[in-house]
């Protein structure tokens, strides 16, 4: 991993160089563990990996230094006692850089007491800098989200042949059963799952309750978690007894609109324009007012990550960039679907990550 990471901050210097930045500060978040691969856990001590052009720092709370793989000609390990002050450790470390990038996920607890130290200086997001690098995934992140998703298929084929119970229980119920399914299906965390039924699936993030699910429902599951440190994320609805016609032709033009979307992530394209196909299929078959939300978002180490499938989004698709492809019909009161796989894109066109059947199974 030693070379993995080297060439990571590698990269990351050529970034800060490019961009005239002379400083990197990350905490908490992914860009740490993509860096360096270690992931601290989101506590109230400091963890900060600083990155100048000749050096590479983490400052680690002592209690917590057990837990990082040290990989000294990458980087150096500071590790700070409970008495000493990690803030001022830091902007030591910081020391004259005028331009420096920020973690998104640093707590502002730290920044407050940072920026003091830092006067005169200016300030730029991380994800200007580590954001490209982790926009592009290799070859191992993509094998990585290929057998995320694959677990998470293995979970939707259950669903679809009726081997979890639906009728009957509730929502809750459900959804603690698919989180079970996808550990046992080899993910590590399981991030969210997502079941909601009849008109509680008009809520695109409904958070499963004890509504009972029963005979007529359509059943929306949205569900992913993290297998060796890659996310995977998949919706699929079944229908309870046979759909009534308007479900059915929306499920008709949802699957259209969604093929419509993957299609166009192609090489080149723009991410707009993923969004712009699925949903004019969606407005040309009169249900563009309940498609509410972007039609995307990258997907790599975090559930949600660049790049975004959304109107005002020129950014050019490349090779190995990795995104959801997930329109929505959602009438509120009455009910809502929403279909979604994990794309790749390639040289050779869009791959997907999940290959269940997209059809609304009645069960
Ligand atoms: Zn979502
Ligand atoms: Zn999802
Ligand atoms: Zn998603």
């Amino acid at each position: 991993m030693t070379s993995l990471y080297a060439s990571r901050l590698h990269k990351v210097r050529a970034q800060m160089q490019l961009q005239r930045v002379d400083a990197l500060v990350v905490s908490v978040g992914f860009d740490l563990p993509y860096l360096v691969g270690y992931h601290a856990m989101p506590l109230e001590r400091l963890t900060a990996l600083v990155v100048t052009a000749d050096r590479a720092t983490l400052v680690v709370p002592r209690l917590e230094a057990p837990r990082v793989e040290q990989h000294p000609d990458v980087f150096d390990v500071v590790a700070w006692n409970e008495t000493d002050d990690p803030v001022a450790i830091t902007t030591t470390l910081i020391g004259s850089a005028k331009r420096i990038a920020i973690g998104d996920q640093m707590w502002s607890r730290f920044l407050v007491e940072m920026l003091p130290k830092l006067s005169g200086r200016s300030f730029v997001r991380s994800v200007e800098i580590v954001g490209p690098l982790r926009i592009h995934k290799d070859a191992a992140e993509i094998a990585a989200l290929t057998s995320a998703g694959a677990a998470a298929d293995r979970v939707a084929a259950q669903l679809q042949r009726g081997d979890i119970p639906l009728a009957g229980r509730t929502e809750a119920q459900v959804s603690a059963d698919i989180s079970a399914r996808l550990l046992i299906e080899g993910h590590d965390v399981v991030n969210f799952a997502i079941v909601a039924a009849g008109d509680n699936a008009a809520s695109p993030h409904h958070h499963p309750g004890d509504r009972v699910i029963k005979q007529g429902d359509i059943v929306l599951c949205d569900f992913g978690g993290t297998m060796r440190g890659y996310c995977s994320d998949i919706t699929r609805c079944v229908h309870l007894g046979e759909p009534p016609a308007d479900i059915a032709r929306a499920w008709n033009d949802l699957r259209r609109a969604q093929e419509a979307g993957v299609t166009a992530g192609v090489v080149g394209a723009s991410c707009e324009s993923v969004d712009a196909a699925a949903r004019a299929v969606l407005v040309d078959a009169g249900w563009g007012e309940f498609f509410i939300h972007r039609t995307g978002h990258g997907i790599g180490m975090e559930a949600h990550e660049e790049p975004y499938m959304v109107s005002g989004n020129s950014l050019e698709i490349a090779a190995g960039h990795a995104f959801s492809v997930e329109p929505g019909i959602y009438v509120a009161g009455k009910w809502g679907m929403r279909l979604e796989d994990i794309v790749v894109a390639t040289d050779t066109g869009p791959q997907r990550m999940n290959t269940t059947p997209r059809d609304l199974v009645v069960l």
